[in-house]
């Protein structure tokens, strides 16, 4: 009998891919991508992982200038 908790293989290894790249998670549940900033902790999260680039870009540029 196969149990209907299998995570989708193709969802884990994006999940596992962008995780070690930048620290992005994709949340299968909500349908969300989200992360922390890594200078100041603020979670992020967007819909797409487009929009994640450009809603860190800004955060890190005006927001809390990526820690430099
Ligand atoms: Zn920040």
């Amino acid at each position: 009998m196969i149990t209907m908790e299998i995570p989708d293989p193709f969802t884990t290894f994006r999940t596992k891919k962008y995780n070690r790249a930048v620290g992005l998670r994709y949340d299968f549940l909500s349908g969300e991508w989200d992360m922390k900033c890594r200078a100041c902790n603020e979670p992020l999260s967007a819909p797409t992982k487009k929009i994640m680039t450009k809603i860190r870009l800004y955060h890190t540029r005006n927001e809390c200038l990526g820690g430099y």
